[in-house]
């Protein structure tokens, strides 16, 4: 608690302020053609801004674990804005994570504490950022960072360039116009034009981030850029995937019709950027020298393993109790297929008290967790995911297909639903509950877009196995091997 002295006002928001916040200018969301200004106005918009006000509620029901002092006023923040100096700091944070995942069963990945994290780190490590005379952009994302905090913000990212060609640069795709980049400057700002792939949660933020998250060719300046802006900042334009978002009751739709964070391609039509909030502009050096030396690698996946092992345990609670309502959970077979959810569910864990065992305080005084467990994730967890929905699929059977709406229940063939689906293990109602439950998990849109992010939201699979391998320490592994090479 704070100490004498200091405030004891609180900073994090109610989810109350964080709906009102959604309403402060004007957005330019673009939903099946149409223009929305606030997600508030959006039936496919608003039940996922209701669940994003519940996380904001949360901190304040468990404010013992999820809200601590700030170090400048002493005013209660989510503690996933803090720089963490210890490894008890990120025991706290990762608890406050594993609550804010735990409201949406993991299945938002993209709640603040992701970018908070994320951003924690780089003010942490801004004389990273200061090199090569860029001491300005430094201070800015250090002042950024204590806005965000205080603020309480909402925030979400679009690091990727869009899909044209793969096998070439930035600037040699489409003249170099796709991609964004900057056009101009003037004495208070730059101007950006061009696209980024996707930014989750995008309708539901206050603010658009955008950092390095790729290399980039020393030739390349003007795609080289970090900066922070409002969502409703003129020119920027976001246009959304189809909505997953269910009109039905929460019955037929438990997560659908909650859950959906939304995708979002982002467009800059010479939007400008003030210079107070570019924290990276030209420096190509620096643009991977943020990726390998901020820490940002471990601090993230720090965030997005324990999200993960919250879906891994309700991945494993689905597939026990769908499991045990029809009894198949007798059957070896199916036992050592809910046990092979349970492995991962645990070696996630194991990964995460590994990596927080093996934590240590990095040459800028941040406490970084050992990030070998979290790189060997990192390769495997978007292969884990999906084969726990194939597990999932493989106990349930047609179960998932036999699956009566609320309507049903309710209408004129009640009686036989409630004869019928009835099973060993619960009446049909609830069987009936728990089988849209699990689809809604692995087989609806949103379930089939929930596996989609898995498998990419941190590069693919493929990519990061390779990294595992370029940035593993061999020492020991070559020299048992040395020692047989010699006479
Ligand atoms: C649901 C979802 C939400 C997302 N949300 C966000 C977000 O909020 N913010 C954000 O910044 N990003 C977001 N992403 C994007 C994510 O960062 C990218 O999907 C990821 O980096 C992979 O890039 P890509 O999708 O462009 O695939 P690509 O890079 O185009 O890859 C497609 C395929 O081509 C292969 N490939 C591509 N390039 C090469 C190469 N050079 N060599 C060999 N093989 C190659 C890949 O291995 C893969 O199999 C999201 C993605 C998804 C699916």
């Amino acid at each position: 608690m704070a100490t004498t002295g200091e405030s004891t006002d609180t900073a994090a928001r109610t989810g109350e302020q964080y709906l009102a916040g959604l309403s402060v200018g004007e957005r330019e969301i673009w939903l099946k053609g149409e223009k929305v200004t606030s997600p508030l106005d959006s039936p496919e918009l608003r039940s996922a801004a209701l669940s994003m006000a519940r996380v904001f509620d949360l901190q304040h029901e468990h404010a013992d674990e999820m809200l601590a002092p700030s170090p400048d006023d002493g005013r209660l923040v989510n503690v996933t804005h803090l720089i963490p100096r210890s490894r008890e700091d990120l025991e706290r944070r990762r608890r406050a994570i594993e609550l804010t995942a735990a409201l949406s069963g993991g299945m938002m990945g993209r709640t603040p504490d992701y970018l908070n994290v994320t951003f924690a780190c780089f003010s942490g490590r801004s004389d990273v950022w200061a090199r090569r005379g860029n001491e300005e952009g430094a201070a800015n994302i250090v002042a950024y960072q204590k806005l965000m905090r205080d603020g309480d913000l909402s925030t979400t990212h679009a690091l990727m360039n869009p899909q044209v060609d793969r096998t070439k640069p930035e600037a040699e795709q489409m003249m170099g116009e796709v991609s964004l980049h900057k056009v101009g400057e003037n004495d208070d700002s730059i101007i950006l034009r061009g696209a980024r792939m996707l930014a989750t949660l995008a309708p539901f933020a206050d603010d658009l981030l955008v950092y390095p998250g790729s290399d980039i060719r020393p030739q390349d300046g003007r795609y080289a850029l970090a900066f922070a802006i409002p969502i409703a900042t003129p020119g920027l334009r976001f246009i959304c995937r189809d909505s997953f978002s269910k009109q039905r009751n929460t019955f037929d739709y438990p997560l659908s019709s909650r859950f959906d964070e939304m995708d979002c391609v982002v467009i800059f039509d010479d939007v400008e950027v003030p210079r107070e909030r570019l924290f990276l502009d030209g420096d190509t050096v620096g643009y991977s020298e943020v990726i390998t030396d901020t820490g940002w690698r471990g601090h993230i996946m720090h965030q997005a393993f324990t999200r993960a092992y919250v879906k891994l345990a309700f991945a494993f609670g689905l597939g026990h109790m769908i499991a045990e309502v029809t009894a198949v959970n007798r059957f070896d077979h199916v036992q050592e297929k809910i046990g092979q959810i349970w492995n991962m569910m645990e070696l996630t864990r194991a990964a995460i008290v590994a990596a927080e065992a093996g934590s240590f305080e990095d040459a800028g005084g941040v406490w970084y967790p050992d990030e070998r467990p979290f790189v060997a994730l990192r390769g495997e967890m978007p292969k884990w995911i999906p084969r726990a929905n194939e597990l999932l699929q493989l106990i349930g059977g047609g179960g998932f297909m036999a699956t009566p709406s609320k309507a049903d229940i309710e209408g004129p063939l009640g009686p036989e639903i409630e004869k019928y689906f009835q099973s060993a293990g619960a009446d049909a109602t609830r069987r009936i509950r728990l089988f849209r439950l699990a689809w809604d998990y692995l087989g609806s849109d949103l379930g089939g877009r929930g596996e989609l992010y898995e498998r990419f939201y941190l590069s693919d699979s493929y990519r990061m196995t390779a990294l595992a391998y370029t940035i593993a320490d061999k020492a020991f592994p070559a020299s048992l091997v040395e020692q047989f090479l010699e006479d």
